[in-house]
């Protein structure tokens, strides 16, 4: 295993070769990552169940989603708009003075640090979805493992390398680095050769990783995905005409993998009434018979029962639903009142931990959204005669997530071009970005221009 000064000296070594190397190539790099984890699946999804604790299904569903996203990047660089490039031809006529010949394109940082997500430890992490936005960029790559799943980092780390061998890419265009402690990963930032962070994680993690990197002498860009409760309004209509069903997805959604998604609906806000009582009794009804499910981590277990904790002691919070064991999903409630007039009610409890907030009526919905801090998404639950109330939260809402959901839920992040896998802080520390998706590249990559240049150069 390479130390964080070394695995920095080669990735800027590989940035030339590698930035120039012509994307068909680049492509074929990330096709062959994906086809070695393919290759490597059985150890990779053991590697995954014994680090994480995360089913089966999920192991083998989460390396589809690794591998398609790196054949998402191969095919971008299909696409020769994919830098985006702009073209206006010179006017040497124009009065009062001349056009120059203007040309524009993108080009990439340099050395990209990535540090992998102890929730996705494939689609995240090593080789996740900020390395191979990175990797098609044109940059290097150096990757801090988690500490919570080393096996499965290293076992991804030698398909990268393996990968990079068998399609002729400069030595140096991975690494994978790893450490005792927060030390490591704050050198890697600190180095001067690298040009670009991305992160996933806590917000105390993110923001410690910013500070670094912005009191650099020369500061760099970090893309970090820190904490979201990703409200879900339950419009009046769509909760008289189907409160069962929507119990029914938001459990499924708020208890899934334990909860243990950036994407978890930890808020929901709808209007008192009889239509919501059905939709409580049928919660109810769902999170009493759901048991504890094992978590990541001890260490994320312990904070998300210190954050239960938290909501359970907060006055004017009361239990609306549990299930069983220590670390069992639960929901509670409080009025809108109290929500506002308790920050720590605002704050990520990670897990399957769900707060209702009612309101007396359906202008509160609006009031309280704008209260609301940076999420990743927001989600309207409506029906069609909602389609007043939907149209005042949308103008609200689209200020604040970076994706909004109709009738749906927002566990389940589709990696699809258009998607969008960010939004405003805190959710992230740049809310200009996304790290899901064909513009996650856009992070790894500055526009340059080019100035009364004859054709045949650059
Ligand atoms: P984390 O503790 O922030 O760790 C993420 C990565 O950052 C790890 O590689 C960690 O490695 C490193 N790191 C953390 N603090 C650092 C610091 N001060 N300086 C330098 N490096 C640091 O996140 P986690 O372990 O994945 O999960 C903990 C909490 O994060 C969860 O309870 C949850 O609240 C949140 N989380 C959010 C998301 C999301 O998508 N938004 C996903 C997962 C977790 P070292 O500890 O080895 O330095």
């Amino acid at each position: 295993m390479l130390d964080v000064a070394e695995a920095c000296r080669r990735a800027a070594a590989a940035f030339d070769p590698y930035r120039h190397t012509p994307d068909a190539d680049r492509a074929a790099f990330l096709r062959a990552i994906a086809a070695r984890l393919e290759a490597s699946a059985e150890p990779l999804v053991t590697a995954v169940r014994e680090e994480t604790a995360l089913a089966e299904a999920r192991a083998r569903g989460e390396l589809a989603r690794t591998a398609g996203q790196l054949r998402m990047f191969a095919d971008l660089l299909g696409d020769p708009s994919w830098a985006a490039p702009k073209h206006l031809p010179a006017q040497p006529d124009r009065q009062p003075l001349p056009r120059p010949d203007l040309r524009s394109r993108s080009v990439p940082l340099g050395p990209v640090a990535v540090f992998g997500a102890s929730n996705f430890p494939l689609a995240f992490s090593t080789a996740g979805g900020d390395t191979a936005a990175a990797l098609a960029a044109g940059c290097p790559v150096v990757v801090k493992g988690h500490p919570a799943h080393p096996h499965t980092a290293a076992l991804a780390a030698d398909c990268v390398l393996a990968a990079a061998t068998e399609t002729g890419m400069p030595e140096g265009v991975f690494a994978l680095v790893v450490g005792e402690g927060n030390e490591p990963g704050q050198r890697l930032v600190a180095d001067p050769r690298i040009a670009a962070v991305g992160f996933t994680g806590s917000r105390a993690g993110g923001l410690a990783l910013l500070a670094i990197a912005q009191a650099r002498p020369v500061p760099i860009p970090v893309y970090a995905e820190m904490s979201s409760v990703n409200p879900v309004f339950l419009l009046p209509d769509r909760l008289a005409e189907a409160a069962g069903e929507v119990a029914a997805g938001y459990v499924a959604s708020l208890t899934a993998s334990a909860g243990q998604f950036c994407t978890n609906p930890g808020l929901l806000f709808a209007v008192e009434g009889e239509a919501l009582d059905k939709f409580r009794a049928a919660v109810i009804d769902l999170i009493h018979p759901q048991k504890a499910q094992p978590m990541l981590t001890p260490a994320i277990a312990a904070a998300y029962r210190a954050g239960v904790a938290a909501f359970a002691g907060q006055p004017g919070v009361s239990q609306l639903a549990a299930g069983s064991g220590e670390d069992a999903p639960v929901v509670f409630q409080t009025a809108v009142e109290t929500f506002r007039s308790t920050p720590p009610l605002h704050d990520e409890v990670f897990g399957a931990a769900g707060l209702l907030v009612t309101c007396r009526a359906a202008g509160d919905l609006v009031e309280v959204a704008r209260s609301l801090p940076g999420q990743l998404t927001a989600t309207l639950q409506a029906a069609p005669g909602d389609r007043d109330l939907a149209a005042s939260l949308l103008p609200v809402l689209e200020l604040r997530a970076g994706r909004i959901i109709y009738n749906g839920w927002p566990t389940g992040v589709e990696v699809v071009p258009p998607m969008v896998h960010g939004g405003p802080y805190p959710a992230t520390s740049d809310s200009r970005s996304t790290s899901v998706g064909t513009m996650a590249i856009d992070r790894f990559l500055r526009p340059v221009s080019y100035q009364g240049f004859p054709p045949n150069l650059p």
